[in-house]
């Protein structure tokens, strides 16, 4: 018999949740065993439900899965699965979250509980200390399991690049998304919208990557986080390209590094799953590009199997200190891939 975990992914028709389910294909740590999502999809075979998305087929034996209702009350007595990703709209995921999280580990990619106090909100390489939050959550809720989150996918790409230049003292940060539209899920942004045109306004998009940010860059004081105290301001806009979300990132630091102290702090930041070598830890986390014209969507985001943010344009900025282009893969680093490796994290520790 196996002893992997055995995993269920709440919202597996999505484009996250297929991610979920590609990704988790032959991991040495993990294997699926329940497949959930909407009264529409419930009772089907999963090859009947969903529309797949991804690039690879979809493997057989997930195809014959039956679709599973989320059902919170059946959350209590199921004895199918160890733990649980969540890829559910924002409103729906707050209270199946709950309900999940007072018996299992639940790791979740929508926003609800992101900004909770006692809820960790995680990038395996900058902050792997709060996952300590969770205990302090299994106590204040009473809860055998825990909610632990990871941040939006605009947020990851660009909050990893900030890690290493906090040596250098941030001031402010200003970022231009360009997202891609797998990022709206499926089917998200009528075609008729979005062909020839660019949509300058993501809903509640900005606010989370200006909050996020200063969360995941703070301090774990043993009770809770103490924040980051800089400045940010965002701008998100949706693009038409399929995956992979770039981002102009404009920062003004306290001391003045060179281009080349800039760029080393970016190829030498290493971090907690790398040092682990963690299943889904990219070797390079920051990968820095020198051609003018990179990085792009199509070229990069793939970088490291999509683990990895690709640098680029790195340069002096006339008004702030210096500007640079970032790139990352929002269905894999910033949803499924991240989810996945903050759970490879919390199996490490014992906490999952
Ligand atoms: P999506 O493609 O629209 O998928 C939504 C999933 O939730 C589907 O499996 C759907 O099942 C299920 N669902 C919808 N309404 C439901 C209901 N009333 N009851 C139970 N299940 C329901 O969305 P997505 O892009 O995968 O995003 C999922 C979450 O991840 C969102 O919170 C999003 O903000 C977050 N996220 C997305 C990305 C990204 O790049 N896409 C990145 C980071 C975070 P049916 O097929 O049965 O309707």
């Amino acid at each position: 018999m196996s002893n992997k975990r055995r995993v269920a992914i709440l919202g597996a028709t999505g484009a996250v949740g297929q991610r979920y389910i590609q990704l988790l294909q032959g991991h040495p740590w993990f294997e699926i065993s329940v497949l959930a999502a909407s009264e529409r999809s419930a009772g089907k075979k999963f090859k009947d439900a969903a529309t797949w998305l991804m690039d690879t087929d979809m493997p057989k034996e997930i195809g014959e899965m039956q679709v599973a209702n989320i059902d919170v009350k059946s959350a209590e007595q199921t004895d199918d699965f160890d733990l649980v990703f969540t890829s559910l709209p924002g409103d729906l995921a707050g209270p199946v979250e709950n309900e999940f999280g007072a018996h299992y580990p639940v790791f979740s990619k929508a926003s609800a509980h992101r900004m909770d106090n006692d809820v960790p909100l995680i990038i395996p390489e900058i902050n792997p200390d709060h996952i300590e939050l969770v205990k302090v959550q299994q106590k204040k809720r009473n809860w055998k399991g825990f909610i632990t989150t990871d941040p939006n996918c605009s947020t990851i790409g660009m909050t990893l690049t900030l890690k290493p230049l906090m040596q250098f003292g941030i001031q402010q940060v200003m970022v231009t998304t360009m997202q891609a539209l797998s990022g709206a899920g499926y089917p998200g942004v009528p075609s008729l919208d979005i062909i020839d045109n660019v949509i300058p306004y993501i809903s509640g998009e900005e606010e989370k990557m200006e909050s996020e940010a200063l969360k995941i860059l703070g301090t774990f004081n043993g009770v809770s986080i103490d924040y980051a105290d800089f400045q940010l301001s965002a701008s998100c806009n949706r693009v038409n390209v399929k995956d992979g979300h770039l981002e102009a990132v404009f920062i003004k630091l306290d001391k003045e590094p060179s281009l080349e102290e800039t760029e080393t702090a970016f190829t030498t930041f290493k971090g907690e799953p790398q040092k682990l070598k963690l299943p889904s830890a990219p070797t390079q986390p920051i990968i820095v590009r020198h051609e003018k014209n990179r990085p792009q969507p199509r070229y990069d985001r793939d970088a490291e199997q999509g683990q990895s943010v690709v640098v680029g344009r790195l340069r002096k900025d006339p008004i702030m200190t210096l500007k640079y282009m970032c790139l990352s893969h929002n269905t894999v680093r910033g949803a499924a891939g991240g989810g996945i490796l903050s759970a490879e994290l919390y199996v490490t520790k014992g906490l999952a």
